[in-house]
């Protein structure tokens, strides 16, 4: 089993304090969905693990397994087997899709133990299909051109052949049409097993009724201000989160 552990989390962007101690538990076979306002540190918190420099840890940790990530770069991160799904990938010029998901694959595997050319190309026709995802994408430069709901099954394809640890999805199913957020959601579940964790961070609750998580936590004001379950997203659809500050009482 491999633990992702966030303690008392604080983070800054610009000097300015986003995260205000974030209190978080992922350990593989479990999916957790955070949910929360606009602007209330989702996406941050996601960066800020991954690594992203201009997310600065002011304290609190981030560990994987009891390891600090903190001294850790982005790829070391990845190859200790983290992935991030971006609310907003980018487009990499000059690199394409397939060249990056099997140099990332590779950067994982001893160099003693690298995926063949063939091996590599059987999987990747094998999941882009289970995506309804065309062969012409993958020798794209990554994430060019792609609409919206391209590039996000394509962060689902990544992970797919990655095959991470634990993956956070930022706001997977944003932008989505209904057929793109089945297909989405057909890969998410299919990852689903005791040696993988997930961290979905969502909006709306209609992506929890396509992957029912095990845990769902509210954030807001730079917090996780309550934890449930599945039943926790319903009630936020019908209550909106003004219900839950008052619930609380929260002021902000
Ligand atoms: P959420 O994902 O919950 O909508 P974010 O984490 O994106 O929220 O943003 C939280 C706050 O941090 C917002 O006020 C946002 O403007 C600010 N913020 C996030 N990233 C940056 C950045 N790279 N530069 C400046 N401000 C940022
Ligand atoms: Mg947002
Ligand atoms: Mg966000």
């Amino acid at each position: 089993m491999t633990t992702l552990q966030i303690k008392n989390l604080h983070v800054a962007v610009s000097g300015k304090e986003i995260l205000k101690g974030v209190n978080l538990t992922v350990h593989t076979g479990e999916m957790h969905a955070i949910m929360g306002p606009n602007g209330t540190g989702k996406s941050t918190l996601s960066q800020a693990i991954m690594g992203h420099p201009a997310y600065q840890v002011t304290s609190g940790s981030i560990t994987l397994d009891g390891q600090d990530l903190s001294e850790m770069a982005v790829d070391e991160r990845a190859r200790a087997g983290l992935f991030l799904a971006m609310q907003y990938p980018s487009e990499i010029q000059g690199v394409t899709n397939a060249e990056f998901m099997r140099a990332a694959i590779n950067a994982r595997r001893p160099e003693s133990d690298q995926m063949s050319i063939m091996t590599f190309l059987k999987t990747l026709d094998r999941q882009r299909e289970f995506l309804s995802m065309t062969s012409e994408m993958a020798e794209r430069y990554l994430n060019e051109g792609f609409s919206g709901g391209e590039k996000k099954r394509n962060e689902i394809l990544q992970m797919m052949m990655i095959q991470p640890k634990i993956a956070i999805l930022d706001e997977i199913d944003s932008g989505l049409d209904i057929d793109a957020l089945k297909v989405v959601s057909r890969g998410v579940n299919h990852m689903r097993s005791d040696n993988f964790g997930t961290l979905m961070i969502t909006h709306y609750q209609r992506l929890l009724d396509y992957i029912v998580p095990d845990f769902v936590h509210v954030m807001m004001g730079g917090k996780i201000v309550k934890t449930g379950t599945a039943d926790l997203a319903k009630k936020l659809e019908l209550e909106g989160y003004a219900g839950l500050r008052d619930e609380l009482g929260l002021d902000i």
